[in-house]
């Protein structure tokens, strides 16, 4: 058996044209403003520079603005939080995303949590994930809704099965956690203290890699059939599965890279878009 590929990069460039026309809709209702996703890089890191300036091209691909705030690596949160505040304020922005990792001095959860709610695209706030996780309306975190929206595009039954989640981050496990528990999965959180960790991954229907290191989750931990989702992007473009081992056994998995990645932008976009919606009108 070779497993089905998920494929984020098709399906990804199938929601941007989807977003293309709901982006026309909004300008004509604003009278030719397109939405504004703002973004806050603070610092130089090469891999966090390319994420926004990819995040900036498909904004610009659907037929939306970004505008790219980059402040130096020397900024304390004061100077963050100051940023926030005016894109909170400003009504012609309508998503702000501040790339992680910040660097050490910036109290990261503080500054993510002065984004206002209805500008938290990227999921990042306690107060959407709360909401996320008690089924009422939030911008979901955007790598995880990212892949529920691959597994629900591939039909990829959830409910009853026993999903094992590697990986308990706050902007990737955990929340995947809770969508997976919210779809009726079974669902096993594995982190850096988890004992047993291979039997336990073998116990999974839907096994997902979000761990950071490159080929972590071994072939021989993954259940014949399971369903494989590698959230990992490492040097050497490597997931955090060892894909190579598990594509002959597994019933469907995401490949690296192509799976997972394309869609977390596809989602920030099309949470974007869905704001922007909201602030004119067009949806409640
Ligand atoms: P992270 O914040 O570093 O979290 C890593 C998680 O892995 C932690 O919960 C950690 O456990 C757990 N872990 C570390 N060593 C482990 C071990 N030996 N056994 C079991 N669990 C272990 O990373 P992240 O931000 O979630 O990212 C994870 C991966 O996803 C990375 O490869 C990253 O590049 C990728 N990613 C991709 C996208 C995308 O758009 N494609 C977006 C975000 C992240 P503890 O909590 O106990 O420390």
């Amino acid at each position: 058996m070779t497993g089905l590929v998920l494929d984020g990069k098709a399906l990804s460039k199938q929601i941007e044209s989807e977003l293309t026309g709901r982006v026309k809709a909004i300008l004509d209702r604003n009278g030719g403003k397109a939405p504004i996703l703002a973004t806050i890089l603070v610092g130089d890191d090469p891999a966090s520079v390319t994420y926004v300036r990819m995040k900036g091209n498909a904004c610009r691909r659907v037929g939306m603005e970004s505008t790219q705030i980059h402040l130096p690596p020397e900024s304390t949160t004061e100077m963050v939080l100051a940023e926030i505040d005016q894109l909170n304020a400003d009504p012609a922005v309508h998503g702000i995303l501040l790339q992680h990792p910040v660097p050490k001095q910036v109290e990261e959860r503080l500054c993510f949590d002065r984004i206002a709610l209805a500008k938290d695209v990227d999921g990042v706030t306690c107060l959407g994930f709360g909401r996320m996780a008690m089924g009422e309306p939030a911008h979901g975190s955007a790598t995880p809704a990212g892949i529920m929206r691959l597994l629900a595009h591939y039909k990829i039954p959830l409910e009853g099965r026993r999903a094992v989640v590697v990986g308990r981050s706050p902007i990737l496990g955990k929340p995947l956690a809770m969508m997976l528990m919210n779809a009726n999965a079974t669902v096993t959180v594995c982190h850096s203290r988890t004992q047993n960790l291979p039997d336990v991954v073998r116990q999974g229907d839907i096994v997902v890699g979000a761990v950071g290191k490159a080929e972590f989750i071994k072939g021989d931990w993954i259940k014949p059939g399971a369903v494989v989702v590698d959230a990992g992007y490492n040097e050497g473009n490597l997931g955090d599965v060892e894909l190579t081992a598990v594509i002959e056994k597994c019933s469907a998995y995401t490949p690296v890279p192509g799976g997972v990645g394309p869609m977390t932008i596809a989602m920030l976009i099309a949470q974007t878009v869905d704001a922007a919606e909201k602030a004119a009108g067009l949806s409640t």
